[in-house]
């Protein structure tokens, strides 16, 4: 007798980050249940004819802001899933700040989760690490929160800390076995330009590159990697902007250091003469860089030295970006990405030799690795859960506000034109996004898996 299947995908190009080729998966009971040979004829109560399209585990961005509780007019968990499921993210990992309150402690953690219970896919919350709440690390941890993240520059309402306080954190840290994430750039450096910037009375949009150099993030980024060695703890380095950035990474990796290196679509998307033309919509921190530097950063992601690649979703209110029209430092600094990714790589990556197997990797199996959730999450593996993504390699379009679902629809990517869309996502086993329509179902929350998994080393499988 055969086994009836719940969905079974057929003459799909199945992509997994080791395997590339044509076939059909089963899905069972929200989890892979096979994949097929390309001849195989599937039981199933629904079969979905996939030629022509790429069937790729569903993606994990490993970094967003949803802003909930408190700026849900900025985005919010049901919107912000409704666009991670339209952008064929299965799961997301929260970040601790633009939330009001944010999540440095046991309370404000019980307030975000409420507020997450609304995603239509799974998803993770990361805790804070700022100025006052080493005593708030364990109670953290203990409630689940997938790892860690400190500012090393100030940022909205979320406290900066120095070197005597990352060394504590991550000591704390490491003592239970969780990992500290770091936004590197180096704040006496970047303070004192911005300042020296503004008292000459440049408000212009080159002023905001100029106030926040490559050499600041690389300063951030020794002194991180240096306290990492020191304690021990576990160290992954977000949106690393510039190509010495992920240089200074790739070399402590290879004296066994626990260090990893994001970056995120819109450093390999764009440049600083787009935030030139785009303006505020465009500014994020770090800026986007020149050029030469943005291919020096796809070099890197060429090469295999970029372990993840997360939108860093950073949504506001139009006005909040309007209100840099005139001055640069005025406008709030994040970029509205999160349906972008794919597009993005799909676009850019292949005609620079990038293959679907290296987004894979980049994308979905490695963050899943950070946190500990591979290969339940990130991979093609029998008993996987079934979190998967349907593209159109070959689907050109131009992105228009109405095709976002964000809560606030802009976003520096409007205008351009792709290769590659996002024609359904299956979490779980069931279809949440399918041709241009949400179908809501409840999500679930995830929790950091702790040592064993999170020790792990990217790169390498359980
Ligand atoms: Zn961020």
């Amino acid at each position: 007798m055969t086994e009836r299947f719940d969905l079974a995908i057929v003459n799909a190009r199945i992509v997994g980050e080791d395997r590339d080729g044509v076939g059909g998966l089963a899905v069972k009971d929200g989890r892979i249940a096979a994949i097929l040979d390309r001849a195989a004829v599937p039981d199933a109560a629904e079969t979905i004819d996939a030629a022509g399209r790429v069937l790729m585990p569903g993606l994990v961005d490993a970094h967003v802001h949803f802003s909930e509780p408190g700026r849900g007019h900025w985005e919010g968990f049901e919107t912000g899933s409704h666009a991670a499921a339209a952008g064929g993210i299965t799961t997301f990992v929260e970040m601790p700040l633009n939330a009001h309150p944010p999540t440095i402690n046991a309370e404000a953690l019980r307030l975000k989760k409420a507020e997450a219970e609304k995603s239509i896919v799974d998803y993770a919350l990361w805790g804070g690490l700022v100025d006052d709440n080493l005593a708030d690390l364990e109670d953290l941890h203990a409630g689940g929160v997938a790892g860690f993240k400190a500012f090393m520059c100030t940022a909205t309402d979320f406290p900066r800390i120095d070197a005597r306080l990352m060394r504590a954190g991550m000591t704390a840290i490491a003592g239970f076995s969780s990992f500290l994430a770091v936004h590197a750039e180096d704040e006496v450096m970047t303070g004192r330009l911005a300042a020296a910037l503004r008292a000459a009375g440049r408000r212009d949009r080159a002023a905001w590159g100029e106030a926040r150099p490559i050499t600041a993030e690389l300063a951030a980024i020794d002194e991180a990697i240096g306290l990492a060695e020191e304690t021990g703890a576990r160290l992954h380095i977000v949106h690393v902007s510039s190509a010495a950035g992920i240089d200074r990474i790739s070399a402590v990796k290879a004296r066994g250091v626990a260090v990893t290196a994001e970056t995120c679509p819109h450093y390999l998307f764009f440049d600083e003469t787009d935030l030139e033309r785009i303006g505020p919509l465009a500014k994020c921190a770090p800026p986007l860089r020149a050029p030469s530097e943005r291919e020096a950063l796809w070099e890197r992601v060429l090469a295999g030295a970029v372990d993840v690649i997360a939108s860093d979703h950073s949504p506001c209110l139009i006005e909040e970006k309007t209100a840099g029209d005139d001055d640069i430092f005025a406008a709030w600094g994040g970029i509205s990405g999160l349906q972008s990714t794919l597009p993005v790589l799909l676009t850019e990556g292949p005609k620079r030799g990038l293959s679907l197997s290296d987004i894979v990797r980049m994308t979905a199996s490695n963050p899943a690795r950070l946190f500990g959730f591979h290969p339940k999450k990130g991979s093609l593996t029998i008993g996987a859960d079934a979190d998967l993504v349907l593209v159109d390699p070959d689907a050109e379009f131009t992105l228009r506000e109405d095709d976002l679902f964000y809560r606030n629809r802009h976003s520096a990517y409007c205008g351009a034109t792709f290769r590659g869309r996002v024609d359904m996502t299956i979490a779980r086993g069931t279809v949440v996004y399918r041709d241009g329509e949400i179908h809501p179902r409840r999500g679930a929350r995830l929790d950091g898996a702790g040592l064993a998994a999170v020790r792990q080393p990217l790169g390498e499988t359980a």
